[in-house]
């Protein structure tokens, strides 16, 4: 991939880096505060606990996906950017313009997705 198109990648990924550490903080602060202020009754207990539950999963979805991208970001500086990390093929230029933080061909994702590869670690 030209150098030009790896650029464009980094600064879209450094921008959704800063995006979700911003959330990802937030939603921890958000997290804080349903605790403070002592619930009254059961119904209102329930509640702020859905609230926390709710709070968390989101916070962690969003944590995984920082994650990706920061996994990404350091792909770029191995300049191993946009190869697959299971066959090593490059990976379709529209998919990655969809998803920057893929780390699989389309053929591979698929095969994950089916159960038939097992996720890599790195
Ligand atoms: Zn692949």
């Amino acid at each position: 991939m030209d150098k030009k198109k790896i650029e464009t990648f980094r600064k879209q990924l450094e921008q959704r880096q800063a995006d979700l550490r911003k959330i990802v903080a937030r939603t921890e602060q958000d997290g804080r505060e349903a605790d403070v202020g002592t619930a009254q009754d059961i119904a209102d207990r329930a509640a702020n606990s859905y609230t926390k539950e709710f709070l968390f999963h989101q916070s962690n979805n969003e944590r995984q996906l920082l994650q990706s991208v920061e996994i990404a970001l350091s792909r770029i500086s191995e300049g191993v950017f946009g190869e697959c990390i299971n066959c090593g093929n490059d990976i379709n230029p529209k998919r990655l313009e969809a998803v920057p933080w893929t780390r699989y061909c389309i053929a591979c994702q698929e095969k994950l997705e089916q159960g038939q590869l097992e996720e890599a670690n790195s």
